[in-house]
């Protein structure tokens, strides 16, 4: 499973003067096409020594010597190969794969990138995005008060950039670092849930890193984000979604070896019945699965308002786990 990386594709969408904004290089100053300031490289005193060409899309610093483009830029910050250069790069501002080659390249695989794919992982973002709106109205048409989207990092994001204009929800991974932001669109354009390019959304699962923290042996599989959010909101913080209706290999194999039970909360529509048929037979070889009585038409989260909430922790042990479960049967919420 090698990234398929289109080097001139990245230099060309990608500005030196982006990428020294997204490193937050201090006190740099315009003038005429060009940048000038402290080297990030070096990280010396000058504040002349490094300058940039916007034209170019070139650098050069005349202490360390330090020279190139975008990528060897981001090579020298990140201490990479120039191939992880352009995969950090791909993902962190989107660009587009058009086509990948009908087998990997024989040019420099880098070696770092290669095991993490290999293990199955995106690599993590070396930046968080601020001035995140926790307070947007639309979080509030969605249910989602402002305190629980402080929580969670998301909010209306209006800087310019791939997630410009859209609600940003940081997906992470277990060790709660962020891999991703996802972007949905307010205003019906297309795709509706943005997402960079080469994240593998296949190899997360969106909230696993607070499920986890719950040490619940039992776990709420939803669909969405925001349904995922919502129970969490409800009081029920081991939550995790599959950002979508499908359960990969990968998401399998982290539900069955962190949890021992599985409610499976998706959709009330066709594609969320049918997904847990699936699902449910496939995780009910290596965990036990219930299925949450979703009523026709609703998100799975419907049904995590207005319940009793417990005490997370209590289902560590089996008798609140059973009584739990007795309570979800009494209310109607476990058909199986
Ligand atoms: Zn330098």
């Amino acid at each position: 499973m090698d990234e398929w990386v289109d080097f001139s594709a990245v230099k060309g969408a990608v500005s030196l003067e982006v990428v020294l904004r997204h490193y937050q290089v201090p006190g740099l100053r315009r003038r005429r096409d060009q940048l000038e300031g402290c080297c990030p490289i070096h990280r010396g005193e000058r504040d002349d020594s490094f300058r940039a060409s916007l034209s170019k899309n070139v650098f050069h610093c005349f202490a360390c010597q330090a020279h190139g483009n975008v990528l060897d830029l981001v090579a020298a910050m990140e201490k990479c190969s120039i191939r992880e250069a352009a995969c950090r790069l791909q993902q962190w501002f989107g660009i587009a794969v058009s086509s990948a080659p009908a087998r990997p390249e024989p040019w420099g695989a880098g070696k770092p990138e290669l095991v993490r794919e290999n293990k199955g992982c995106n690599p993590p973002l070396h930046f968080a995005l601020t001035g995140v709106d926790h307070a947007h109205p639309y979080l509030q048409q969605r249910g989602i008060d402002r305190a629980t989207a402080a929580e969670f990092g998301m909010g209306f994001y209006g800087e310019p950039g791939l997630m410009s204009g859209r609600i940003v929800i940081p997906i992470r991974n277990p060790s709660s670092e962020i891999v991703a932001y996802a972007g949905r669109a307010l205003d019906g354009r297309s795709p509706k849930y943005k997402l960079p390019a080469g994240f593998r959304k296949a190899w997360e699962l969106f909230n696993i890193q607070r499920a986890a923290a719950t040490s619940s042996q039992t776990v709420i599989v939803v669909e969405g984000y925001f349904d995922c959010v919502r129970v969490h909101q409800a009081g029920f913080p081991f939550v995790v979604a599959l950002m979508g209706s499908s359960l990969s290999a990968s998401q399998e194999r982290v539900l069955a070896e962190r949890f021992e039970r599985v409610f499976l909360m998706l959709d009330g529509d066709a594609a969320g019945r049918a997904a847990s048929r699936v699902i449910s037979t496939r995780l009910s070889e290596k965990c036990s699965v219930a299925l949450v009585n979703v009523p026709e038409g609703a998100a799975g989260s419907a049904v995590a308002h207005g319940h009793p909430r417990f005490d997370p922790r209590g289902d560590t042990r089996k008798s609140n786990r059973q009584r739990r479960i007795a309570d979800l049967q009494r209310a109607g919420l476990i058909c199986s």
